[in-house]
């Protein structure tokens, strides 16, 4: 059985249905992206595996356990958004050792854990600073920092690297899949970019309208696309 396991998800803001029959069973430590256009129902996937929507229909399953009625901080989830979602008045310390706070965890205990996310993403010397007096690439590592401070079994990206410039984004993406292998955590990546889904997942969920259209692995979506869409939307049909 997959480790967060999704069944007949379906959602509908008033009469708009924007997920629709959506299923799909990852393994521990894989790395799932949901790749598809604006609006085509990625996000709202996401939010609700999160607990920050509830679905019509349908199951969402973490480590067996059927996490639907759950709130948001009962699942074990860390997640990261688009951009500038760190507080702007705490420093990066005080953010990445946030969620620790929350669950009362020691001061010590948390100084340790804090330092140690500040070295896996590369900044140990910038627990002082302020998020305004870093870079947007940084901005981001810390906010991953926070995400996984607190040791979630799930991680979430919603178009993490979308508000950064193109060569910084290549460089933290590799970074992003080298911290999410290294510490083995089961993670679902939103993008509307190809090249990124196709670089650094285990395998990719192209979403149409609200559909699953396919699912598998870079290779095979690339050379083997099911549908028109499908090709058309990773390029293989020019
Ligand atoms: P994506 O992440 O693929 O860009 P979203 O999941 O954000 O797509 O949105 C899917 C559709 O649902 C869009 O048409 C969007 O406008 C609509 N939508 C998302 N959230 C809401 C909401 N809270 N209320 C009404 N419509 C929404």
């Amino acid at each position: 059985m997959a480790f967060l396991d999704i069944e007949h998800l379906e959602k509908a803001f008033g009469i708009l249905r924007v997920v629709k029959d959506f299923n799909l069973g990852i393994q521990k430590g894989e790395f799932v992206s949901l790749l598809g256009p604006s609006g085509c129902g990625k996000t709202t996937v996401l939010r609700m595996v999160a607990g920050f929507e509830t679905p019509n229909s349908g199951a969402i399953r973490i480590d067996g356990k059927d996490v639907v009625n759950q709130r948001p901080n009962q699942r074990n989830i860390g997640m990261v958004f688009q951009a500038y979602a760190l507080f702007p008045n705490l420093t990066v310390a005080q953010n990445v050792g946030f969620g620790l706070k929350i669950k009362g965890v020691g001061r010590a205990d948390q100084d340790i854990r804090v330092a140690e996310m500040l070295r896996l993403i590369g900044l140990p010397d910038l627990g002082n600073r302020y998020p305004f007096q870093l870079s947007g690439g940084q901005q981001q590592r810390v906010a991953l920092a926070r995400a996984l401070a607190v040791k979630p079994s799930v991680l979430l990206l919603d178009e993490p690297l979308s508000a950064l410039d193109a060569k910084i984004r290549v460089s933290l993406r590799t970074e992003i899949r080298e911290i999410q292998q290294k510490l083995g955590i089961t993670t679902i990546f939103v993008t509307h970019d190809q090249e990124e889904a196709l670089s650094i997942s285990d395998r990719i969920v192209v979403m149409n309208g609200g559909i699953a259209e396919q699912v598998g692995a870079p290779f095979e979506i690339y050379n083997r696309p099911n549908t028109k869409f499908v090709a058309n939307f990773v390029g293989t049909l020019n």
